[in-house]
């Protein structure tokens, strides 16, 4: 039998560091990462024949659960007619049109291969129609590793933004502003001093790569307000959000309407997709209709369309969201009731169908709580959890998913696994 440890050797000869995107690897949470042979509903098996409870779900794509019959079965259709055509397809329409009328802000959409390839070419647009150069993010927000993102902030927020990965040149970091998440006044500060050369903001409405935090009330309004009177575009990243937290993403739990929005994950219903989209207007900037040039030689391929399409159709189900919600709410309850049982100081936040676990007995609404909080106490957890069976991130910095797939009783098993590994983990 091979091992995982075995594979990881073999993996770290020739792949950097031995995975193909770094958190994979599980540096933040010590030891090595398990190699999944196949997956079902709410689990996963590595090559050794262990099962997982997974609450990473693929990242997020996997909201009903890993290798739901519908989406395989559309996939399975979908592949005897062909993997790539290089020409429209009619999938590629009626994913335009589920999108428009599910996401109302999106008059027109671009399907693009990943989150980050959506965000990218938001900000292109956003340069490109309005004539100005700089953005800004938050601090603790990712949005793929766009060359315009990797960017923290300068020694003051008004300052120019530093790069946060060598081969981001300093003059495209020049370009990146960044402020603290859930700090309107900050933000109102930045536009007042530069609001008239800000392209766009775009922000996770609900942040969920700094572990998850929701908007303060009346944060996302307030944004809105600023770009609005400052003509910088809004641009929503719901990459994570999208399909997740509601059916029509954050912008509907929070009734604010950006300017453009990115998709990815759910979208794609587990295949590699993208998509941004807005206001008619914007998108019509886009080439071929317009001068803002963007292309993909697989965008809107006809595989990716057909799971996408089946996972978009398995979301719509009537209450889905609202039983993902309750499903997420008795877990993060009883993760709280189990610590405050074994007298840890923790605390939960959840939005819909994702959630994050936090070792401080404060509720957390800042990048700067998320990071205060006791990272060394998760790995710990992290690691007796992986023991009992479940998989959380491998990071106190990611979101956790809930998918349709997880049962009361998983739900129970994860709770169970909870207090073996808080008490073995407090010391
Ligand atoms: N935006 C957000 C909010 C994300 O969480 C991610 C990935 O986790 C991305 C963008 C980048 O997406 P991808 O990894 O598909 O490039």
């Amino acid at each position: 039998m091979t091992t995982n440890h075995e594979l990881f050797q073999r993996a770290r000869q020739l792949m950097p560091g031995g995975v193909n995107s770094p958190v994979r690897a599980f540096k933040s949470v010590g030891g090595e990462p398990f190699f999944t042979e196949r997956a079902d509903g709410a689990y996963l098996w590595d090559v050794e024949g262990d099962r997982y409870i997974d609450y990473v779900g693929s990242w997020g794509p996997m909201i009903v659960g890993h290798n739901h019959p519908a989406v395989r079965e559309s996939v399975e259709r979908a592949i005897r007619n062909g993997l790539s055509f290089g020409t429209p397809c009619p999938a590629e329409v009626t994913m335009a049109e589920t999108i428009t009328r599910l996401v109302p802000s999106m008059e027109m959409v671009r399907m693009v291969n990943s989150g980050t390839e959506a965000t990218m070419s938001a900000i292109r647009l956003a340069r490109g129609a309005t004539g100005r150069s700089k953005i800004v993010k938050f601090e603790g927000c990712y949005h793929g590793h766009g060359d315009s993102f990797l960017v923290k902030a300068g020694s003051g927020a008004l300052t120019f933004g530093v790069p946060t990965s060598p081969g981001v040149p300093k003059a495209n970091a020049d370009l990146t502003l960044t402020l603290p998440y859930n700090d309107l006044d900050a933000a109102r500060a930045l536009f007042a001093e530069q609001g008239h050369e800000i392209a766009g903001l775009i922000i996770e409405p609900v942040a969920g790569n700094m572990n998850c935090i929701a908007p303060l009330d009346g944060y996302l309004q307030g944004l809105r307000e600023l770009c609005t009177q400052s003509g910088a575009l809004l641009i929503f990243d719901e990459v994570m959000t999208g399909f997740r937290v509601a059916l029509g993403g954050a912008q509907a739990h929070y009734g604010v309407a950006p300017d453009l929005t990115t998709f990815g994950k759910i979208i794609g219903g587990g295949m590699p997709v993208g998509a941004y989209g807005g206001k008619r207007e914007l998108m019509e900037q886009i080439a071929p209709a317009g001068p803002i040039y963007q292309a993909g030689t697989l965008s809107g391929n006809p595989v990716a369309m057909a799971a996408g399409l089946a996972m978009l159709e398995l979301v719509q189900a009537p209450g889905f969201h609202d039983r993902l919600a309750a499903r997420t709410r008795l877990l993060t309850d009883g993760f709280q009731s189990v610590a405050d049982g074994e007298g840890v100081a923790f605390s939960t936040n959840r939005v819909g169908g994702m959630f994050g676990l936090f070792f401080t007995a404060e509720k957390v609404t800042t990048y700067a709580q998320a990071t205060a909080a006791d990272s060394a106490l998760f790995n710990r957890f992290f690691h007796g959890m992986l023991k009992r069976g479940v998989y959380l991130a491998p990071s106190a910095f990611e979101a956790g998913f809930m998918s349709s797939a997880h049962s009361d009783q998983d739900i129970a098993d994860t709770l169970e696994a909870a207090r073996g590994a808080l008490r073995e983990a407090k010391g």
